[in-house]
């Protein structure tokens, strides 16, 4: 045991000091190679180190460098080093995080995550809170515990009855939902389409005014952090609208939702803490491992409702709280663990100095790229950039020439019928000559294609 440990913990931290020298794309040759897995499915036992001789020698070189500090992809950090480390030692513990009397260690150490959680993202103290794989699924939990209150409101039990002869709920998005609102929507039966679509701003951003006179059943869904340009919808309005005709308000912060977390960039989250719920991801921003989504319910006996299951032979009643009583699932790792080990590492300053720096490495590419002649279409107020290098197709094709290039790696995006590069800035581990760096290989790829 002891060896197949050491041995996949050395090639791990090699894995991690290389990632410095070689391209943030995988080779193409790298990714052919993967064809090595494809054997016959073995008969017998083989050697384990053999194994992870494998994995490391044809897997890894086949991996995105999303754990290096020149991904600026999809808006997701890399592992803080502490939270590899913690993942490390609680996958040894090997603990199903279902039920507080079974494994107290990872339920106990999860509430207090919790607790900071809400302090740090200034959410309301008595919130309940899940732990599951990703905004989506928090999306989802969230919109569960709407889709029972906004119910249980007009006297329908939905976890009992569903859908079926229900009263109608209004759901009311914004022109810029994200598409796991939409997906988690779709499967709790409230339709991916069937949706009041209110118009948005040149930013993105949901018009307060547009929002219809709202009244019976009705969820709002608003957004903190366009995946585009990392914009906020107007969340105080929104809710004292919202409010105003009884509406639950539901908050797709999945990333944004940690401005809150800092001094300088709390601003654009102002009124958050009024809306009834929310979702956020700690494998973005907070940079822990995958993965690990975060829904916070301002009633907790709504998730509850949701989400608890009894059964004989469960010791689901106990002092303290059962993470599966708020979550989609029964056995699961304990993702609470990482988020705990961010937050007492960091603390307040810690994080808020990593988001700031993040911003404030975003405008420095948007400052570099437009002096270089280069057009920023968005209005850089977090820490996403897009950036057009001339028409549709010459944009695409500078973008697939830099992820080519490999100094670092960008994704493609439309946005509001314009072709750009998208740039997300969200690891800990990214400096300012990463900047500087990945803005030259930029400039110089973008120069050295025809016209
Ligand atoms: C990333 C993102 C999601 C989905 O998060 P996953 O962790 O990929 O499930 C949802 N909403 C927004 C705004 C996002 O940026």
């Amino acid at each position: 045991m002891k060896d197949i440990l050491t041995d996949a913990s050395r090639r791990a931290i090699r894995y991690l000091e290389e990632l410095e020298s070689r391209s943030v794309a995988p080779s193409p040759e790298a990714v052919a190679n993967l064809k090595a897995f494809d054997e016959p499915l073995p008969e017998g036992p083989s050697s384990p180190s053999a194994t992870l001789k494998l994995l490391d020698e044809i897997g890894s070189p086949a991996t995105t460098a999303m754990a290096g500090r020149r991904f600026f992809g999809f808006v997701i950090g890399g592992a803080l080093p502490v939270t590899l480390g913690a993942n490390w030692l609680a996958g040894a513990w090997d603990q199903n995080s279902a039920l507080y009397r079974a494994t107290p260690s990872a339920a106990y150490i999860e509430e207090i995550s919790l607790r900071w959680l809400l302090e740090i993202l200034d959410l309301p103290a008595g919130c309940a809170g899940s732990f599951v794989t990703g905004a989506t699924v928090a999306n989802l939990c969230a919109l569960a515990a709407a889709r029972h209150a906004v119910l249980a409101r007009a006297g329908w039990d939905v976890e009992a009855n569903g859908l079926f002869g229900a009263p109608p709920i209004t759901v009311i998005v914004g022109g810029e939902v994200h598409p796991s609102v939409s997906k988690s929507l779709g499967i709790l039966g409230l339709g991916r389409s069937r949706v009041v679509k209110v118009p948005v701003d040149g930013s993105g951003r949901m018009i307060a005014a547009k929002i219809p006179a709202i009244s019976g059943p009705t969820i709002l869904c608003a957004q903190a952090g366009n995946v585009n340009t990392g914009a906020f919808d107007p969340v105080a309005d929104i809710c004292a609208r919202a409010k105003a005709g009884g509406a639950w308000v539901h908050v797709d912060g999945a990333f944004g939702l940690w401005a809150a977390a800092t001094r300088r960039l709390k601003h654009l989250a102002a009124g958050i803490g009024l809306a009834d719920s929310w979702a956020t991801d700690a494998h973005k921003w907070l940079n822990v491992p995958y993965d690990c989504g975060l829904a916070f319910v301002r009633d907790p006996d709504s998730l509850r409702a949701a989400m608890a299951v009894t059964a004989e032979y469960l010791p689901t009643k106990s002092e303290f709280r059962n993470p599966a009583d708020f979550t989609p699932e029964l056995s699961r790792r304990a993702r609470g663990i990482e988020v705990w080990a961010a937050l007492r590492t960091l603390g307040r300053e810690g994080i808020a100095e990593m988001i700031e720096q993040n911003c404030a490495q975003a405008r420095r590419f948007a400052e570099k790229l437009s002096a270089a002649g280069f057009e920023i279409l968005n209005e850089v107020v977090l820490n996403q950039v897009l950036v057009a290098f001339g028409d549709a197709e010459r944009t695409k094709r500078v973008i697939e020439a830099i992820q080519s290039e490999g100094t670092c790696w960008c994704g493609i995006t439309v946005w509001q019928g314009r072709t750009a590069m998208r740039i997300s800035v969200s690891s800990w581990a990214t400096t300012t000559a990463d900047v500087d760096r990945s803005v030259e290989a930029m400039i110089s790829v973008a120069q050295a294609l025809p016209q």
